[in-house]
């Protein structure tokens, strides 16, 4: 087998950079991403996208500390090259720049993929509660408010973190609320007022923030990430898959480090993949 053919579902912060990460690491790669939804749409892209460690009680420390480790380094890295001002589209671009193909259209099944790829790669974050039927998957629902205030250039957060000003490169996030098992996607106008008020008690010249828009976002949340390889078997055929959702609140602060232990599952099924293709010519 010389290329080994790799599906990536979902196209959150989470199935790009898994699949940038892939491209990158195992050339040997061709990686397609199939997904229902695409930027501006998904939950990644509500986020403020903040670097503070978010805690999983059911993923060791260690490897917790790693993934933030290997995050911030890479994200570090970026920030200072000249790649800085398109962080932003860095991952699609970095994708289609290696020859990725995009699909929109949703998964049902992952048996959808077998015979057309070698592995498939399910980043489909709180979209796995129905895909695999994981129940332990539920959403922590966050609205937020996108507004004009160019005048503010340092984030504000109160101690709980319910309540913050993050300025970006586009405008700045104002949040927020954490909804646990609320599913709706529309903004709520009660919601959008009490953020506005308090965050004009931290920052009074907000009162003169100006376009403001109101997001929603689901965080796919769970005690632990769920990173792990797995062989479907269904009427003796076999079909490679890596898990890499349920990053909760902290997808941005893990994506590259989990990124990093996914490519090296795939890594692991090659290995795997190959014996059992020269059995087979044995
Ligand atoms: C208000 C808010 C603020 C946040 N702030 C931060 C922050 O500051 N820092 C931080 O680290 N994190 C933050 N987060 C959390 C972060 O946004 C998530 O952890 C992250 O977006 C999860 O990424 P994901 O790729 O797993 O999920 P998503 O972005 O939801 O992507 C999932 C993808 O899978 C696709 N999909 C799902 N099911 C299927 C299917 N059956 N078939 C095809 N495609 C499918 C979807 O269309 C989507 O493209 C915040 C979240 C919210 C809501």
């Amino acid at each position: 087998m010389d290329t080994t053919r790799v599906a990536v579902i979902g196209a959150g912060v989470i199935g790009l950079s898994t699949a940038v990460c892939i491209s990158e690491s195992i050339p040997q790669c061709s990686i397609d991403v199939i997904s229902d939804k695409f930027t501006p749409d998904t939950t990644s892209d509500v986020a403020a996208g903040i670097l503070i460690p978010h805690v999983y009680p059911e993923n060791p420390v260690h490897l917790q500390k790693q993934w933030f480790q290997e995050t911030f380094d890479r994200l570090f890295a970026i920030a200072n090259s000249s790649e800085a001002i398109d962080a932003g589209i860095h991952l699609i671009s970095g994708l289609r720049g290696s020859g990725g193909q995009v699909h929109i259209r949703k998964v049902e099944d992952l048996w959808e993929f077998y015979g057309s790829y070698d592995i498939v790669i399910n980043c489909s974050g709180l979209g796995s509660r129905e895909l695999l039927g994981d129940l332990q998957l539920f959403p922590v629902r966050g609205q937020v408010l996108k507004v004009q205030a160019p005048w503010v250039k340092h984030f504000i957060r109160d101690e709980e973190g319910l309540t913050y000003i993050y300025p970006g490169t586009f405008d700045v996030t104002l949040g927020g609320t954490r909804q646990k098992d609320d599913w709706n996607l529309s903004p709520d106008p009660q919601n959008s007022r009490e953020i506005l008020a308090r965050c004009q008690t931290l920052e009074p010249s907000l009162q003169g923030a100006w376009g403001i828009k109101e997001k929603v976002g689901l965080r796919p949340s769970r005690p632990g990430v769920r990173l792990q390889k797995e062989i479907l078997v269904q009427d003796g055929h076999r079909l490679p898959v890596v898990h890499n959702y349920g990053h909760g609140s902290g997808g941005f602060c893990v994506h590259w480090g989990t990124a990093l232990q996914a490519v090296q599952l795939v890594k692991e099924l090659i290995t795997t993949l190959k014996i059992s293709t020269s059995k087979a010519k044995l």
